[in-house]
């Protein structure tokens, strides 16, 4: 369901997450997405009558016992209410027929599944009136709302983060040429345990990195028989995997293959289409560029093919 979610609907998530360790609690409960949403998007909440600062003042009014908080490394999952928060965004982007689900979306789920929070902002003032208006402003981008936040450092913990990936193989004839996880029509691939995408395996490292996880021999190794001959997207499916839930947000990633042939750009969509799919992000985040190496060294020679990327999260 996430996929549906736009940024900024997603970092709502994350901030929850944040708040709930802040505050020691462990499980996200409603009222940590209101405070997720309150640092993401303190605009709508304003618009609808209601600061961020009095979104705080309800929480500590509602939960004022202190504990002890806890470290953001440690995985604090949804409750039932929670998720039935989430869930009821979705269901409330569906019914106002939104692709996707945004902050406006989440406040809906919050109102509707959370009495408690709905009694306490309606008494805060909030303008319910006029949410829907502001929800379809927010559904579609219309309003600039959904630009992507370039202060979020600034006004929120989230650090951004980058990291570097690089790979080269050896090209042989009459093997499969993958590159970005589709297979390109040429009389030569690269020789490889996997399939040998050195795109993937760039943006691999790149992602990782980013995170601090190592690399990509740590987490897929070339002794272990499983990645034989594998399609390497299910690599970026993995790393996807361990990024959901809150832990890491892909910002962009842009990339260079250099290969002496064949021609990639008329290749980039369907790449962008397939790495996009595989992380669970739009295509626009990811760049890619080609070079050749103007006939110098093993690449120039058409011997080998290697790819460079770098990769910017939000953690
Ligand atoms: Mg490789």
């Amino acid at each position: 369901m996430l996929q549906r979610f736009n940024e900024r609907a997603r970092r709502v998530i994350f901030f929850a997450r944040y708040e709930a360790s802040e505050y020691g609690s462990p499980i996200i409960e409603p009222t940590h997405i209101l405070l997720g949403l309150a640092r993401e998007d303190p605009a709508l909440l304003q618009h609808l009558g209601v600061s961020s600062a009095k979104v705080r003042v309800i929480h500590e009014q509602l939960f004022p016992e202190a504990h002890e908080r806890i470290a953001t490394s440690v995985e604090v999952p949804l409750s039932a209410e929670a998720t039935r928060v989430l869930n009821r965004a979705a269901s409330e982007a569906d019914r106002l027929g939104h692709k996707h689900i945004t902050t406006g979306h989440v406040l809906l789920g919050i109102l509707a599944e959370s009495p408690l929070l709905h009694a306490e902002l309606g008494k805060a003032g909030l303008k319910e009136e006029s949410i829907l208006s502001r929800v379809g402003e927010t559904g579609e981008g219309k309003s600039g709302f959904d630009s992507r936040s370039t202060a979020i450092s600034e006004q929120s913990n989230a650090t951004v983060c980058s990291g570097i990936g690089y790979d080269l193989h050896r090209l042989e004839a009459g093997r499969k040429l993958m590159i970005g996880g589709i297979e390109i029509p040429f009389d030569k691939g690269p020789v490889g345990h996997s399939d040998g995408d050195v795109l993937v395996h760039a943006i691999c490292d790149a992602l990782l990195g980013a995170a601090g996880m190592g690399d990509i021999g740590t987490h897929f190794p070339d002794t272990d028989p499983k990645w034989k001959g594998a399609n390497s997207l299910v690599f970026l499916r993995h790393i996807r995997k361990v990024f959901a839930g809150g832990r890491a947000f892909i910002s962009h990633i842009d990339a260079v293959v250099i290969a002496e042939r064949p021609k990639l750009g008329p290749h980039f969509p369907a790449m962008q289409t397939a790495l996009a799919d595989a992380l669970g992000i739009e295509p626009d985040k990811i760049n890619l560029k080609a070079k050749t190496n103007e006939g110098v060294d093993a690449i120039g020679r058409g011997e080998a093919i290697a790819a460079h990327a770098v990769a910017t999260i939000l953690v």
